[in-house]
């Protein structure tokens, strides 16, 4: 048993000791990845079911890394949530994402469509996170009510007095809110009320367990009802068959998102697309 334990704490040991060389190795690195274009962002369609229209996209960070291949952005961004950088990754992937948009798609307004960023913890949590939004915009020219800023439960639950003020002045910008992963989290509707959002995004593990039958379709349907009295609209994630749409279409949810529609895409693509009507 000894030799056992001592066998398994050798195994155990240098892959966290290469996580641990891994994340130093990532968190060097990207100041330069930055400044290098190394970390880029593809754009993911987002479809109203109702008239099976493009309507928006979702903007997900890439890092080429030049060694490391591509580096997943939920292992880059928890690097830079550790060592203190997410604030300047977070308004380069903003600045990023509104030239990509803009650039490609100036007439983004009169086709009614939407950016969405993804914000993280670190970044909500800055003092001068509302004025970086603010700068941001100023500095563009870009619409405000085209840009849709995603937040998550677990943001809004840990301070959610300050969290209800900076979601207030965020939405007195002009933006538009969404609640990510809806479902994931430990907050329940009820305390989400308290915040003035727009959308909630239903997480794909729910829209996975559709598969299931009529409990896991019983949850979804409770959760669309709940949000639709609370004045916000549904976004579904991860949508990925006929049927799964089509019974989101069926229990009211307004926009979907996922592979059955596009994958991440460059900007390029997303405007050729949003050109057209969606066609899974
Ligand atoms: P998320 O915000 O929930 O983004 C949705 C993720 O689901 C994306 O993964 C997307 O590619 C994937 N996805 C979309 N549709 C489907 C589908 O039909 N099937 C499956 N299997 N997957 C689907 P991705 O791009 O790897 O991003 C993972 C997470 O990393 C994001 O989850 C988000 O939490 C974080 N992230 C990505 N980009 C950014 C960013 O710019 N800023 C911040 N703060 N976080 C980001
Ligand atoms: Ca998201
Ligand atoms: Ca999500
Ligand atoms: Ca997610």
């Amino acid at each position: 048993a000894k030799t056992e334990a001592r066998g398994s704490l050798r195994y155990f040991t240098p892959s966290l000791q290469e996580a641990a060389q891994t994340r130093a190795k990532l968190a060097s690195a990207l100041p330069a990845a930055m400044r290098e274009g190394q970390i880029f962002l593809l754009y993911q369609p987002l479809i109203d079911l109702q008239s099976e229209a493009v309507i928006g996209c979702e903007a997900l960070a890439r890092w080429k890394h030049p060694e490391l291949g591509m580096v997943s952005p939920v292992q880059f961004i928890a690097v830079a949530e550790e060592t203190g950088l997410i604030g300047e990754l977070g308004l380069y992937i903003l600045h990023r994402a509104i030239r990509d948009f803009a650039g490609a798609i100036p007439d983004a307004g009169s086709k009614n469509l939407t950016l969405s960023v993804n914000l993280s913890f670190g970044q909500f949590a800055e003092s001068e996170f509302v004025d970086s939004i603010r700068g941001a915009l100023d500095a563009t020219g870009f619409p405000p009510e085209r840009l849709e800023l995603e937040l998550t439960e677990t943001m809004l639950a840990l301070e959610p007095e300050r969290a209800s003020e900076t979601t207030r002045a965020l939405s007195a910008l002009g933006c538009k809110l969404a609640i990510d992963d809806f479902g994931t989290g430990y907050s329940s509707l009820a305390q989400l009320r308290h915040f003035s959002v727009d959308y909630l995004k239903i997480d794909r593990s729910f829209v996975v367990d559709l598969e299931g039958g009529e409990g896991p379709q019983a949850v979804v349907r409770a959760a669309i009802a709940m949000a639709h009295s609370l004045g916000m609209a549904i976004i579904a994630e991860g949508v990925e068959t006929l049927e799964q749409a089509e019974f989101l279409r069926s229990a009211g949810a307004e926009v979907v998102q996922g592979y059955l529609y596009g994958k991440p895409m460059p900007i390029e693509d997303f405007a050729a697309m949003a050109g057209e009507i969606a066609k899974p």
